[in-house]
């Protein structure tokens, strides 16, 4: 396998078996860990500055199958970044009142505020992965939430918030040793759910509904990222890197201060 493309073409068909989950270029573990530590230095700093200057936010939505690395990632790329200005939102099976409503509905109000980091824990294309392939509404319904969430994306971005997505890549032989794993260790036991074996049985399908979400809701202000996830660091560190480089872009910059600062004497 040649280079590996990490942002599709908008618009490009989509076979996620070109996608190497094991990729990981000439790049070792320890200097990635390296790597990742100092680009988590500057987007502390980046963070510092959006939150200050209050004037555009980042959001993040994270995708995988069961064991894909969702938390993990979470945990490792966020590490050491000031909890204030940052909401992580988890994405459930629904609720009645949120099924009363449509399907965006629950999304809109986690999208970060001014000068915040908002990352999601799945989210709305669970509406055409998970309800496309378990039939949960009919297609007449599904098919055009594409579209649906096509426009919404351009909203969020047109109101001053960036927009990243990532796909965390695993193999299905990946997450049959994550699941092992959740059983044999005490520690990870409560993350094992009988629940997830009838979702591995529909990988394929489930490939199908990802394919479908790559290449039609890849846009210019919302890109797709295919993260080879199968290797912990590599994931880690292309993420950092994709959200480091989004940061450095949008250019926060700290408020002008109040004018004559230094005449200013503080009174006893
Ligand atoms: P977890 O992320 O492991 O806690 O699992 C959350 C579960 O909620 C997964 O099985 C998702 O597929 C499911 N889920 C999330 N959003 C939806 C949705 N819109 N419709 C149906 N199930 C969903
Ligand atoms: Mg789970």
């Amino acid at each position: 396998m040649g280079d590996y493309v990490l942002i599709p073409k908008p618009g490009s068909k989509i076979n996620l078996k070109d996608y190497d989950p094991d990729y990981h270029g000439n790049e070792d573990k320890s200097s990635a860990q390296k790597e990742i530590q100092v680009l988590q230095d500057e987007m502390q700093e980046f963070q510092e500055r959006l939150y200050a200057e209050g004037k555009q936010s980042l959001l993040i939505v994270l995708q995988a199958m069961d064991t894909g690395g969702k938390d993990g990632a979470i945990k490792k790329v966020f590490e050491g970044i000031n909890p204030q200005g940052v909401h992580v939102a988890a994405f459930k099976a629904p609720t009645p009142e949120e099924l009363a409503h449509d399907f965006l509905w629950r999304v809109h109000q986690h999208i970060p505020q001014k000068g915040h980091i908002g990352i999601f824990n799945r989210s709305h294309y669970e509406d055409v992965l998970v309800v496309r392939v378990n039939n949960l509404v009919p297609e007449s319904v599904w098919k055009h939430r594409y579209e649906h969430i096509n426009h919404f994306e351009r909203l969020i971005a047109d109101s001053g918030t960036r927009i990243l997505k990532f796909y965390l890549h695993i193999s299905k032989d990946e997450q049959k040793k994550r699941l092992q794993a959740r059983l044999d260790t005490p520690e990870k036991n409560w993350k094992f759910s009988s629940g997830d074996l009838p979702v591995r049985q529909q990988w394929n399908d489930y490939m199908k509904a990802y394919e479908s979400v790559l290449e039609r809701c890849n846009t210019e202000y919302a890109p797709w990222y295919i993260i080879p996830a199968n290797a912990k660091w590599y994931r880690d560190l292309v993420i950092t890197r994709a959200i480091v480089a989004a940061l450095k872009d949008m250019r926060p910059a700290y408020p002008p201060p109040e004018p004559d600062l230094d005449k200013i004497v503080i009174p006893d």
